[in-house]
């Protein structure tokens, strides 16, 4: 029994936490990302599961109040951060406060899944994103229980599972600090493990160190490393075959294509992107060093960012220079991207001869054919070249 359409579901897990009768379990499908099954025996039909799904059910939403660019003035946590280091800020301010904070790691076998953290030393790992769909709702209940002692807790995570602990929770708490991402879309996990498997033909997982952002030799800016027997790895995205394919949203979960939480009404306090094209409209900062986009949109995230500002470099910016080159749509914008012709081809490649022949066979070629064309064929041709596609 299917409780949303697969194409809505974000996967955030709240159903399976919420019910009653644990009747819901995941099973993961054949793309491999995790879907939410109902046993219909144990089912009572109550209903819950429908009431708490962000797909079915919108959770409330704020609207943006202030818009910054903001990096954070430790240099040396900067330079492991992925953009301006504010995860990090809020961070600390949280545990001075005596709180605790969710945000997501990679496990020991890379998965990326959210834990929780009660000091500076349990936050390292959270740095860094990691470009594939991750696992929150294990976190669900343990959220709940310490609001309800009266800790604060400030979660992070993907905009949609922000949403699905919102709707979880099904109660504002004072202590809870919301916090998600401009958010691109999120793989699948089972993807990025084929790829993994390439590059650690001759080195265990354990010594990979595989980081999908990385500042030490380039700055900021979409770089990848890990570790080779031949030392270290650095990539731009353009080389790197899963970065390449992010880009390309060959492989993101199904609902990424038409997400509900890219624009300006907002289900968290804190909104936080990289500031793509800040130096257009900001010439005040180390533009390579790392730079946020940080939106506010509550009283308690006002409240918050007043305690941490002595702790960043803040000026305040548009929301329509914020959306020009980065994942904030507009309210009247375009709302959705198309899925990839060669997805189901990509898939039934990668399960059946592995992530080498996919790749050759629907990334890189296609779609350097696609980049070659862009760029060596003027607009009006191109124009010409794709009604005639169409017509055929
Ligand atoms: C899948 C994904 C897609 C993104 N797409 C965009 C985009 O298109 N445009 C844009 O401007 N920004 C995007 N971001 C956000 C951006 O990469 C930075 O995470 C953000 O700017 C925070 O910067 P920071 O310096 O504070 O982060 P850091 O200090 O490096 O902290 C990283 C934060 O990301 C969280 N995180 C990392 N990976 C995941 C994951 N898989 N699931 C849930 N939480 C995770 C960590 O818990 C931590 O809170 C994306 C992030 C992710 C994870």
């Amino acid at each position: 029994m299917e409780l949303v359409k697969a194409e809505f579901c974000t996967g955030c897990g709240a159903c399976v936490k919420a019910c009653p009768k644990s009747a819901i379990h995941y099973v993961t499908d054949k793309e491999g990302f995790p879907v939410p099954e109902i046993r219909t025996d144990k089912c009572i039909n109550c209903g819950i599961c429908t009431q708490v799904c962000p797909a079915v059910s919108k959770p409330e939403t704020h609207e943006i109040r202030q818009a910054y660019a903001a990096q954070m003035l430790d240099r040396e946590t900067l330079k492991e951060s992925t953009s301006g280091g504010l995860f990090t800020v809020f961070a600390r301010e949280i545990f001075h406060r005596g709180g605790v904070v969710y945000g997501c790691v990679w496990d020991d076998e890379y998965n990326a899944v959210v834990r929780k953290a009660e000091n500076e030393d349990e936050i390292k790992s959270m740095r860094g994103s990691k470009y594939v769909w991750s696992y929150a709702a294990d976190c669900f209940p343990e959220v709940k229980q310490l609001l309800n002692e009266g800790r604060i807790v400030m979660f992070t995570g993907l905009p949609c599972q922000v949403a699905g602990l919102k709707n979880y929770l099904r109660k504002d708490y004072d202590n809870l600090y919301l916090v998600d991402f401009f958010c691109g879309g999120a793989p699948s996990p089972y993807a990025f493990h084929e790829y993994l498997k390439t590059i650690t033909t001759d080195i265990p997982l354990d010594q990979l160190d595989f980081k999908l952002r990385d500042k030490s030799k380039y700055g900021v800016g979409v770089n990848i490393s890990y570790n080779s027997p031949s030392g270290r790895v650095h990539q731009s995205y353009v080389r790197n075959p899963y970065f390449f394919s992010y880009h390309t949203k060959v492989f993101h979960r199904r609902c990424c294509y038409h997400c509900q939480y890219r624009y300006e009404q907002r289900a968290e306090d804190i909104t936080i992107g990289d500031y793509w094209g800040v130096a257009k409209y900001h010439n005040e900062f180390d533009v390579r060093a790392g730079v946020s986009a940080l939106l506010i949109n509550s009283e308690k995230s006002a409240e918050l960012l007043e305690s941490v500002r002595k702790n960043l470099q803040l000026s305040p910016t548009r929301l329509q220079d914020i959306a020009e080159y980065n994942n904030l749509t507009l309210e009247d914008e375009k709302r959705e991207f198309p899925l990839s012709p060669f997805r189901d081809a990509f898939f039934e490649t990668l399960r059946t001869k592995g992530w080498t022949a996919a790749e050759r066979k629907y990334l890189y070629n296609k779609i350097r054919l696609k980049l070659w064309l862009k760029t060596k064929i003027p607009t009006k041709y191109r124009e010409l070249i794709k009604k005639t596609i169409k017509r055929n």
